[in-house]
């Protein structure tokens, strides 16, 4: 690893660095997954849920926006990947629930002036397009996937993500 940034190779991978992710991840907690269609983001929050005992399967909130699942602890589950849909986001009050449940939010290119300032934000990329498509081989699969906390709790917390993230891929 070097610094926050772990490349994956497969789905499964990516499922692992949201495992890892979850394991430190405790109720108030805000994570923001950004990146394009088909990055990964909904991969890494299936592995996400799984830390945080979710028995039900997560699948794409991009049709309902937001989705709740049980686990010993709670997480919510956003898509605003359409810019339109940003207001909605807005408009569920996220600061209100945000305190009793883990929120995941998949987020496109829109900007996250909006959400909370204190957050851990994860980038997932393309290898091939980090590379300037001159990549050769089967790296479609190749995700990029890097780890920002972003706020002063966050950045305290930095040590356990260095922990978890440490060597798994
Ligand atoms: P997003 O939520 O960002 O739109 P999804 O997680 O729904 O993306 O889809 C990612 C797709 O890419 C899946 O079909 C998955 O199997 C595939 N894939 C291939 N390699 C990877 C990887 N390294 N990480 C995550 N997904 C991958
Ligand atoms: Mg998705």
């Amino acid at each position: 690893m070097s610094g926050l940034s772990v490349v994956t190779r497969s789905a499964e991978e990516t499922r692992g660095v949201g495992r890892a992710l979850g394991s430190v991840l405790a109720t108030g907690d805000l994570v923001l997954l950004a990146g394009d269609l088909g990055a990964g983001k909904t991969q890494l929050a299936k592995g996400i849920a799984d830390a945080l005992g979710v028995a039900e399967p997560v699948v794409s909130p991009t049709f309902t926006l937001a989705r709740e699942y049980a686990g010993r602890v709670r997480m919510l589950h956003v898509d605003v990947y359409r810019l339109d849909r940003a207001q909605e986001l807005l408009d569920l009050g996220l600061e209100e629930e945000g305190d009793d449940v883990v929120t995941v939010i998949e987020w496109g290119d829109v900007a996250a002036a909006h959400l909370p300032h204190e957050r851990l934000e994860v980038r997932l990329e393309r290898l091939a397009s980090v590379h300037d498509a001159r990549a050769e081989g089967d790296d479609d699969d190749h995700r990029l996937v890097t780890i920002t906390p972003r706020g002063p709790a966050w950045s305290a917390r930095d040590a356990d993500l260095d922990r978890v993230l440490h060597g798994i891929v």
